[in-house]
């Protein structure tokens, strides 16, 4: 089974809506083998999103997600990498399809509720820069 990496992002925390977004991943197939609740300083947080540095967002992005505790995740399941952004929905909520989490409840394009990894081989290294071995099972 495939494994991906996610983040409920700091909108969602503060709105205290994990659970709620948990059972939209668990409804669609996905399983929370990993989890874990921790707040990213702003230079973590720029160097997870560091392909975005040269955006004109990146410093607003960084902010934000140091601005409150975050919940990292491993999501397994059959084709989880697109499976979970299915879920998800566009990184506008504007633009995402009905039923998504995003279209439910994301804030804005930045405050966009949830990350998740685009490719294999950034699951890897995401999940790697979040879990040591001894927390995924
Ligand atoms: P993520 O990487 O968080 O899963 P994504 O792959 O849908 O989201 P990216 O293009 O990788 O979108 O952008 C990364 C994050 O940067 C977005 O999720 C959002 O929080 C923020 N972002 C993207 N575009 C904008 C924008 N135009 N204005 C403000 N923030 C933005
Ligand atoms: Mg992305």
């Amino acid at each position: 089974l495939e494994r991906t990496f996610s983040i409920i992002k700091p909108d969602a925390t503060r709105r205290n809506l994990t659970g709620a977004i948990n059972k939209k991943f668990e409804d669609a197939g996905l399983r929370v083998v990993a989890q874990k609740r921790i707040q990213l300083s702003k230079a973590q947080a720029g160097e997870f999103y560091k392909v975005h540095a040269e955006r004109p967002f990146y410093d607003e992005l960084c902010e934000f997600m140091a601005s409150a505790p975050i919940v990292a995740q491993v999501l397994e399941g059959e084709g989880a990498i697109a499976k979970n952004r299915e879920v998800m929905g566009a990184t506008n909520p504007s633009d995402a399809a009905a039923g998504t989490i995003r279209a439910e409840f994301a804030e804005s394009v930045g405050e966009n509720s949830v990350h998740g990894s685009d490719a294999p081989e950034t699951a890897a290294v995401e999940i790697a820069y979040f879990f040591s071995g001894l927390e995924l099972v």
